[in-house]
């Protein structure tokens, strides 16, 4: 079975044709400033090339991306070959607690959701609308980040706002990266070969964007992201929690900044890019840390304190923890992160390899072997969910 996987932003689309059975990725690639003037970034056989194309809107980005797959690079000979389509899709609210076939009634509801994720519903929006232009017909799922995290009991995802806020704006907790914290946590409880019903896991997706989740038996009991991806640790340029009085105290000490501007901050100019003033990748702080830039080595030592704290506040959530699992880029490389992180946690049973931290690239347990809790590296895989849901959905109606 082949299916395409299209993850649609608002000036990008990001795709992979992949056999969700044996996970080989036959081609994937990038489309890039759609809306402005386009280009594709095209992998496949090995070879990569990057070509202008016009996008004018996703719909000839989309058929960009048809063309070049049937083309003499490509790695089909019709569209025929591709047998479904899975979307991501960031926000599924309140509606959907797993993946479902794309209908109107989904669209919809997908339209509905648009205020919770203004930036990215209306992009994944295109990417269905362009694929169903350039593939009538073809089956189409919907795998949304919110979903994993909709088994949250309630109190975990309020907050202690009027419940008014809740019931006519839908303000709660939704949580995000829940397509990867339900992949990693699956991927962790068969590498210490336990059933997942009967683990706690703590999973950390660490990457430019960062969350925690307490998976608890194999479901999201809390995660770190709340009403949009900007809540829980500093993140590459987003602050993370923070006093919420402080955008009050703000615009009363420079009345200049309204909400856009404060918006901007919290989201673009801040985490550690903003306390360090280096660089929102972790490659360039360790760098500058080398070359001793104070300012790096704060925004590093903000990060791992508060990670630390989400692992501790999840463990006494669930009553213990049985398993921490790292993932995303920053997860799966920075070692000295990962190291940092559970320095002083051995009260907890957890002792570290220093060796085997040092490993990367494949999933591995990087605790000692006497270690109650287990840590596990697991490179994420979020395509794969996607395929893979796309093909328990569709396989019916092919
Ligand atoms: P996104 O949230 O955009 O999907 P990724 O999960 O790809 O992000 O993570 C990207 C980040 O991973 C980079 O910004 C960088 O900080 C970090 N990263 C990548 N490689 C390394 C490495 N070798 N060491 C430390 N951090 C790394």
């Amino acid at each position: 079975m082949k299916v395409l996987v299209v993850n649609a932003g608002s000036s990008s689309l990001k795709f992979q044709l992949m056999d969700p059975e044996t996970a080989e990725v036959m081609a994937k690639g990038l489309c890039e400033r759609i809306g402005i003037d386009g280009s594709m970034t095209f992998e496949a056989h090995g070879e990569k090339i990057k070509e202008e194309i016009a996008m004018p809107t996703h719909v000839e980005a989309m058929t960009a991306v048809l063309e070049t797959l049937t083309g003499p690079k490509g790695v089909i000979q019709s569209m025929d070959e591709i047998d479904a389509v899975g979307h991501r899709v960031v926000h599924g609210g309140e509606i959907y607690t797993e993946s479902v076939l794309i209908d109107d009634e989904v669209k919809e509801a997908i339209k509905k959701c648009s205020p919770l994720s203004p930036l990215h519903n209306p992009a994944n929006l295109m990417g269905i609308e362009a694929c169903e232009k350039a593939m009538p017909g073809k089956p189409m799922v919907a795998v949304f980040d919110t979903a994993f995290h909709q088994t949250m009991p309630a109190k975990a995802f309020m907050y202690a706002l009027p419940y008014d806020c809740y019931e006519k704006y839908s303000v709660r907790r939704y949580g995000f990266h829940g397509t990867s914290h339900r992949y990693v946590s699956q991927i962790a409880a068969e590498t210490v070969g336990k059933p997942i019903e009967d683990l706690k896991i703590v999973t950390c997706h660490l990457g430019n964007g960062s969350s925690i989740t307490a998976v608890d038996g194999g479901k999201s009991v809390d995660t770190s992201m709340g009403l949009t991806p900007l809540a829980g640790v500093p993140m590459g340029t987003r602050c993370g929690d923070i006093d919420p009085a402080i955008l009050r105290y703000l615009h009363q000490q420079n009345p200049d900044l309204d909400f856009d501007d404060l918006d901007r901050i919290m989201n673009k100019e801040s985490g550690v890019y903003g306390i360090s003033g280096v660089s929102s990748d972790f490659r360039d702080l360790d760098k500058a840390i080398e070359e001793g830039n104070e300012r790096a080595r704060l925004a590093v030592d903000m990060f791992c304190y508060q990670v630390k704290k989400y692992i501790g506040a999840y463990a006494a959530a669930m009553g213990g923890v049985d398993v921490i699992v790292f993932t995303a880029g920053v997860g799966e490389n920075g070692s000295n992160i990962r190291e940092q992180v559970l320095e002083g946690l051995e009260f907890l049973g957890l002792n570290l390899d220093e060796e085997k931290n040092k490993e990367r690239g494949k999933v591995n347990i990087i605790s000692t072997p006497d270690s109650k809790v287990k840590v596990v590296v697991v490179p994420t895989d979020e395509e794969l969910v996607i395929a893979q849901d796309t093909r328990a959905l569709a396989k019916d109606l092919i």
